[in-house]
């Protein structure tokens, strides 16, 4: 594999502007309408990520620069439709991509790949050794040696088994060897830890995109119309809006006291004018549409974040809340789903189920139930209505 381009396997590791200069302007022309050149290839890129969370991989000709265009371009189409779990299965299906190809790469590329995303890695020349049980083919028990030949330092070890790895106890900081500062793992599971780092790179590369401009927007617009008009086909939108088990079901009454964790922590960082993550913001902002804040009570709590902006805030609230695009009103995502993405801060589920909105039901009841106590000599409101 590799006589494969570097950046035609991870397009990821370069900027939009390393391949066009004025990449605003010469984008519309590349991917905009119908008879672009790259119109169609992004289309197929998207409905692939859309249906099987993979990214197709047209080896009839290794273009790198087109690869590198089309991976940007599906961040920015996804932030113009205001679609963040497109984003999400975007870098999902890109890291696994990624993961695949490092299986053959060379000790010596994986590490600088993982240095240029921002992992803290080396090879070990005398690496410790783990003895191994394992049964042959005929079920016999057989022993042998693994060489942990990796070290990644300590802190990004921690960064990246925080989010998605944390469910896996394997990744327990006290099942691994640790030594000056580095966890050792072996090649496989640094392979592991590296696709996760991709990931999260992924994420950022699109958090960290330009907001589309109007003139953009409307240069793209084919484009924008066919993704909207596909995803409404293949009930993309219905997919992400829980429906099961009453959640989709409005609960009213704000009491902050009885959010779940995660909201509790996204809230705090808002408060302290920090800077959440795209999920952490979408999650907040349909949690709060679902439990009764209005889109102007919704803005407020977003007004402290530092990059506030009123005009793009407005639009994705409205979005969120059903007052725009597709008209749908979206809910946070499931635990599960939180917690594959790291925005649950808590290691098992909370009670009341398993679903941001249930667990704040759950909780309202509690609240509820604990004011209608008479011992507990306090007849007055047990939370704040806001
Ligand atoms: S278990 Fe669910 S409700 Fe509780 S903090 Fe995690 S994501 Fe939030």
């Amino acid at each position: 594999m590799s006589g494969i381009p570097l950046y035609w396997k991870y397009p990821f590791l370069l900027r939009l502007e390393d391949v066009i200069s004025n990449p605003y302007t010469v984008l519309p022309v590349l991917i905009g309408s119908p008879d672009a050149p790259l119109y169609e290839k992004t289309l197929s890129y998207l409905k692939l990520i859309v249906e099987k969370t993979s990214v197709p991989q047209d080896r009839s000709f290794y273009n790198s620069d087109h690869e590198v265009i089309i991976f940007h371009s599906l961040g920015l189409v996804s932030k113009a439709i205001k679609e963040p779990q497109l984003l999400t299965r975007t870098a999902v299906a890109y890291s696994k991509r990624a993961g695949f190809f490092f299986r053959s790469e060379n000790d010596e590329l994986l590490i600088s790949i993982a240095r240029k995303i921002g992992i803290s890695a080396a090879k070990t020349f005398q690496p410790p050794r783990l003895l191994r049980v394992f049964e042959d083919e005929k079920g016999k028990r057989q022993y042998g040696w693994l060489s942990l030949s990796y070290g990644i330092s300590l802190t990004s070890f921690v960064r990246l088994v925080a989010g998605r790895l944390e469910q896996d106890s394997s990744y327990n900081l006290s099942s691994q060897i640790v030594h000056e500062g580095f966890v050792y793992v072996d090649r496989k599971r640094f392979a592991r830890l590296l696709e996760e780092a991709c990931f999260h790179y992924i994420l950022k590369t699109y958090e960290d995109l330009q907001t589309p401009s109007a003139d953009f927007l409307s240069e793209i617009q084919p484009l924008i119309t066919e993704v909207e008009k596909y995803l409404e086909n293949v009930k993309w939108w219905k997919r992400s809006f829980v429906k099961d088990r009453g959640v989709g079901e409005e609960v009213y009454g704000v009491v902050e006291e009885a959010f779940p964790p995660c909201m509790k922590k996204i809230l705090s960082i808002m408060k302290t004018g920090g800077n959440p993550s795209h999920e952490e913001r979408f999650n907040l902002a349909a949690f709060l549409v679902n439990i009764g804040y209005s889109v102007e009570d919704v803005l407020a709590v977003f007004r402290t974040t530092a990059d506030f902006d009123e005009k793009i805030a407005r639009y994705q609230v409205e979005h969120i809340a059903g007052l725009r695009g597709s008209r749908r009103k979206y809910t946070p995502y499931s635990c599960d789903r939180m917690k594959s993405v790291g925005a649950c801060p808590i290691q098992e589920y909370c009670k009341g189920g398993k679903h941001p909105l249930s667990v704040y039901k759950h909780n309202l009841k509690l609240l509820k139930q604990s004011a209608e106590k008479p011992e507990a000599g306090n007849s007055s409101s047990t939370g704040k209505t806001q």
